[in-house]
């Protein structure tokens, strides 16, 4: 582990009692304040849904922890791992926060603070200073200028830049954060009188109505009563249940309209690639339909740049021309290959070149000098990412949203990052998401972001499982 990333680690373990001392802090029998490491944990292993208080905790201290959650390490969300943690950072000399007396550390399950400040204080400069450094260590690489620059894994190949070349430059995407939005409500006569203006505007049989009057008529309330509006509330997830074939995705793509016409960013996220293909053109054949007050809304597919030329190809076999358009893409960097293999579609090099070791032959020693294509910035193969920071409705898939690397530099809130993943920027840009067969998406998530799993069992809980990652994406 390096010094920043030791450096990272202990400033979360820190940050994290602060905000605990903040919200459970609790005096002993002499008075010394302490912060117990499992309540702390609860803040930075994400479980907030453990919680019942989160629910009303101040919006600020929910942002700050949610900003310590972004930086913080993976690993610390293992309790195992926070313990041990806990204990070596609040052992050490000079440390904010003592091991009680006369226990031995491997023992301690609680701190007391010595730093003197006021804790959320304490805990959102070592959160900024948490930023920076992630920021840092993320910085968009350079473009690629002229000269020779290589590329791939053990059959290396070599690309040659013109002398002088000028690069086209690389703009970062722009997210900004969207603002707080506590609830959108949508009424039932809402959703229908949408679907009976696209029965309108599409013509032909006018099915679109009765399919949504029929799923809305179905659905009951917490408390078993029929419903007049859908609250999506801030914070929680608001769960749909209702079986297949009733609507759902027809009801999916109607809140996608009426965000947009509400002005809210929405991200919808279907089950797999095939299917948020299909959501993606259905909604984008509604939008051209429809009237709008203002601009037409702009809906984006946002996919795996690994997938686009299969997904290309796999459209121009069923002749969905303006997919093969809209997906196809040519890599000029492979016209530059001057030795070696050209990049094969899909495994493109777009976010990392180097240049060639000197001295004795450019197949030989580690390189150096990493930099990145120089058509990042206006690549097709770029293009669904770039618009992702402007789109007002944001398409995607489980495995993506799961564990997508935006292949792009983005700028969030006016910080520079050489990429950020696929879930923040959703989350940033869009208040509402809308998730198609969340069981699923669950079993994705435990399947791509697990380490260890703890399984409860009869009055006993069963040692952590390792687990293998898969590389779906
Ligand atoms: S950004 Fe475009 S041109 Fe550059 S390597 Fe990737 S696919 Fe090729």
């Amino acid at each position: 582990m390096s010094g920043a990333r030791q450096g990272l680690g202990d400033m979360a373990v820190q940050a994290v009692l602060g905000i605990a001392q903040e919200l459970f802090g609790e005096a002993d029998h002499d008075g010394l304040l302490r912060v117990r490491f499992a309540q702390a944990h609860v803040l930075i292993s994400g479980r907030l849904d453990t919680w019942d208080a989160w629910e009303d905790l101040d919006v600020g201290v929910k942002s700050l922890i949610g900003r310590l959650l972004r930086v913080r390490h993976n690993e610390l969300a293992s309790l195992r791992r926070f313990l041990d943690a806990s204990r070596r950072v609040c052992a050490a000399p000079n440390s904010p926060f003592r091991l009680p007396d006369g226990v031995a550390p491997y023992d301690a399950d609680h701190a007391s603070p010595m730093h003197g400040q006021q804790p959320l204080v304490f805990a959102r400069r070592l959160i900024e200073a948490m930023e920076v450094e992630h920021a840092r260590q993320r910085a968009p690489v350079a473009a690629a200028d002229g000269g020779v620059w290589e590329f791939g894994g053990r059959e290396r190949a070599q690309v040659t830049l013109p002398d002088g070349f000028k690069t086209p430059g690389v703009s970062p995407v722009v997210i900004t954060t969207a603002p707080y939005l506590g609830e959108f409500p949508v009424t039932c006569k809402e959703l229908i009188a949408i679907t009976a203006e696209l029965d309108r505007a599409w013509g032909g049989p006018a099915w679109r109505e009765g399919v949504m009057a029929s799923i809305l008529a179905g659905l009951r309330d917490g408390d078993g009563l029929p419903i007049e509006e859908l609250l999506l509330a801030a914070g929680r997830m608001n769960l749909l249940n209702a079986p297949t074939g009733v609507g759902k995705t027809v009801l999916m793509r109607v809140l996608g309209i009426a965000a947009a016409r509400a002005g809210v960013p929405i991200t919808l996220v279907a089950r797999d690639i095939d299917d948020a293909h299909a959501v993606r053109d259905a909604l984008d054949g509604d939008i051209a339909r429809l009237s709008w007050p203002r601009d037409r809304p702009e809906c984006v597919l946002l996919l795996s740049p690994r997938r686009m030329h299969e997904k290309a190809l796999l459209a121009a076999e069923l002749g969905i021309w303006e997919r093969v358009d809209r997906l196809g893409y040519g890599c000029t960097l492979a016209s530059f290959v001057t030795s070696g293999p050209v990049p094969a579609p899909g495994g493109e090099p777009c976010g990392s070149i180097t240049r060639p070791p000197k001295g004795d032959g450019w197949n030989s020693g580690s390189g150096g000098g990493r930099s990145c294509c120089p058509w990042r910035g206006v690549c097709g193969r770029h293009a669904p990412a770039r618009a992702a920071g402007s789109a007002d409705i944001l398409v995607t898939y489980h495995h993506y949203l799961a564990r997508g690397q935006m292949p792009v530099p983005v700028s969030i809130d006016g910080m520079d990052l050489d990429r950020a993943s696929v879930l923040e920027v959703v989350m940033r840009r869009c208040p509402l998401v809308v998730i198609d067969e969340i069981d699923q998406f669950q079993d994705v998530l435990v399947q791509t972001s697990t380490q260890e799993l703890v399984l409860a069992a009869k009055n006993q809980t069963a040692g952590p499982l390792p687990l293998a990652q898969t590389g779906h994406s």
